[in-house]
C-alpha cells in the first residue's frame, strides 16, 4: 500500500513523542481510560497526530464505555484505511491513517445499531482535536 506521506523510520521517531511513536507507528495501545480524548464532547475535528490528516468527527463519536475514543464513521471515505490484523492471536480489523499509513486501532461490529453499526476504536495517541 503506498501512502502519500511517507517517511523513514528514523523521521517518525524523531518527530512524534515516545508514546506517539509506539502506538501510530508500532501498533501499540495505549491503557484504557488514560487518553485525553476519552470523554471529550467537544464539537470538532479528530486529526491523524503524525500527519494532520481528518480523520473522524466529533458527530459520530460515542459513549462505548470501553475506555478509548469510539466513533461509529469515518470523516470521509479514503480518509481511513482498514487493514486485517493477525497478531495477539485474534483476528482484527486494524484502522489506519489513509495519508501515512499510521496506526490509529481498531474497528469491531458492535457500535451503536442505529447508526453504521461500527465502533472504531482509537487511540487518543493518534489523534489531535481541532475544536469547531
Ligand atoms: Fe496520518
Amino acid at each position: 500500500m503506498a501512502y502519500k506521506v511517507t517517511k523513514e523510520d528514523a523521521e517518525w521517531r524523531k518527530e512524534l513523542t515516545p508514546e506517539q511513536y509506539r502506538v501510530l507507528r508500532q501498533q501499540a495501545t495505549e491503557r484504557p481510560f488514560t487518553g485525553k480524548y476519552v470523554h471529550n464532547k467537544e464539537s470538532g475535528v479528530y486529526t491523524c497526530a503524525a500527519c494532520g490528516n481528518p480523520l473522524f468527527s466529533s458527530d459520530t463519536k460515542f459513549e462505548s464505555g470501553t475506555g478509548w475514543p469510539s466513533f461509529w464513521d469515518v470523516i470521509e471515505q479514503g480518509h481511513v484505511d482498514v487493514k486485517r490484523d493477525f497478531s495477539h492471536g485474534m483476528i482484527r480489523e486494524e484502522v489506519v491513517c489513509g495519508n501515512c499509513g499510521s496506526h490509529l486501532g481498531h474497528v469491531f461490529n458492535d457500535g451503536p445499531r442505529d447508526t453504521t453499526g461500527l465502533r472504531y476504536c482509537i487511540n487518543s495517541v493518534s489523534l489531535n482535536f481541532e475544536k469547531k
